[in-house]
């Protein structure tokens, strides 16, 4: 941080532009600690939709930031800054505080969900990690089977022995794990069996134009088979087009999570999605029926 400090009167020299995208990644570094006590950020929930069970019971967590002078900064920008600054722990120490007090409130209003929430490489590598977890669960009075928790495949290839017994850890306690963006992380399948969790998340990459790409279908369908043969549950993620539904089905997918069920939505507005589900899904699935 004390490098990128004296970096951008120096390079605005050379590369007009520059300075000010490092002014902008300084500014949201030194805002982040403020902006999560002052709540500039919050969470949204995308449900996950069991397709064979045309059922919704989870969802993902997904964190936003409203910045008041940046207006809305995208998550891809700023947790890879937090990641490289250190301030990733806050990060998700909010959000875990924060989707574990939404989940006793939904509980206690006789709505039950399990929502997973996404963890950077640092976070698994804190050895207080499953204890900070197993806290917050108890101090709300949240069971362990509520949450999941998602990994991606290149935070485990980063430092795998060390990760895999923190996974192993949270495993134990009965948190669910998840590997998330698999394909993209230049790991072989083969490798899913040292992994000690529950479900893989198939990347966006593969399923985004899978009704018009027979490759992807093909790399779907033998994914889901040997996760399946694993034990493992598959998620396919970021399906937008309705007739990739017929094709997730077909390759056995388990769940389905994006746009084309829904966008991720505030608390409200996602618990009030999964009560008119069940009429609204009977659209959705004779859609996919007509073709
Ligand atoms: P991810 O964990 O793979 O989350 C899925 C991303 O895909 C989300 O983007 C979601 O909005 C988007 N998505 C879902 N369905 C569709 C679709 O049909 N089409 C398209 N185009 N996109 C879809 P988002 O919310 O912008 O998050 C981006 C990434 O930022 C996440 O990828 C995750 O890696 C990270 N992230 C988000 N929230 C958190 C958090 O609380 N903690 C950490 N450590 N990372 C987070
Ligand atoms: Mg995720
Ligand atoms: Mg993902
Ligand atoms: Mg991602």
């Amino acid at each position: 941080l004390e490098n990128a400090r004296q970096t951008p009167q120096r390079i605005a020299e050379y590369l007009p532009g520059q300075d000010e995208l490092h002014q902008r990644e300084l500014t949201l570094i030194r805002d982040i600690p403020y902006a999560l006590e002052s709540g500039q950020f919050f969470a949204v929930y995308q449900p996950k939709v069991d397709i064979h069970a045309r059922s919704c019971k989870e969802a993902e967590a997904l964190i936003r930031w409203q910045h008041p002078t940046l207006g809305f900064v995208a998550p891809d920008e700023f947790i890879r800054l937090a990641e490289h600054s250190g301030n990733i722990g806050l990060i998700t120490n909010w959000m875990l505080q924060h989707v574990i007090v939404q989940l006793a409130t939904w509980r206690a209003a006789g709505f039950t969900v399990t929502v997973a929430i996404n963890l950077s490489v640092h976070d698994l590598l804190n050895p207080k990690l499953a204890e900070q977890i197993l806290q917050l669960l108890h101090n709300y009075d949240v069971p362990h089977d509520a949450i999941s928790l998602e990994v991606t495949e290149s935070a485990i290839m980063q430092d795998t022995a060390t990760i895999i017994a923190q996974l192993e850890r949270l495993r134990k306690l009965g948190i669910r794990l998840a590997i998330d963006d698999f394909g993209t992380g230049q790991s072989s399948l083969a490798y899913l069996k040292q992994l000690p969790v529950h479900e893989v998340k198939i990347d966006r990459a593969f399923v985004k134009d899978i009704h018009h790409n027979n490759n992807d279908a093909l790399i779907v369908k033998a994914t889901t088979q040997l996760a399946h043969s694993l034990g493992l549950v598959v998620t396919a993620e970021g399906l937008e087009n309705p007739t990739g539904l017929a094709e997730l089905l077909q390759c056995q997918c388990n769940k389905v999570q994006g746009y084309f069920f829904s966008r991720p939505l505030e608390a409200e507005k996602f618990s009030a999605w999964i009560k008119q589900f069940p009429e609204q899904n009977q659209q959705w699935f004779a859609q996919k029926e007509r073709q």
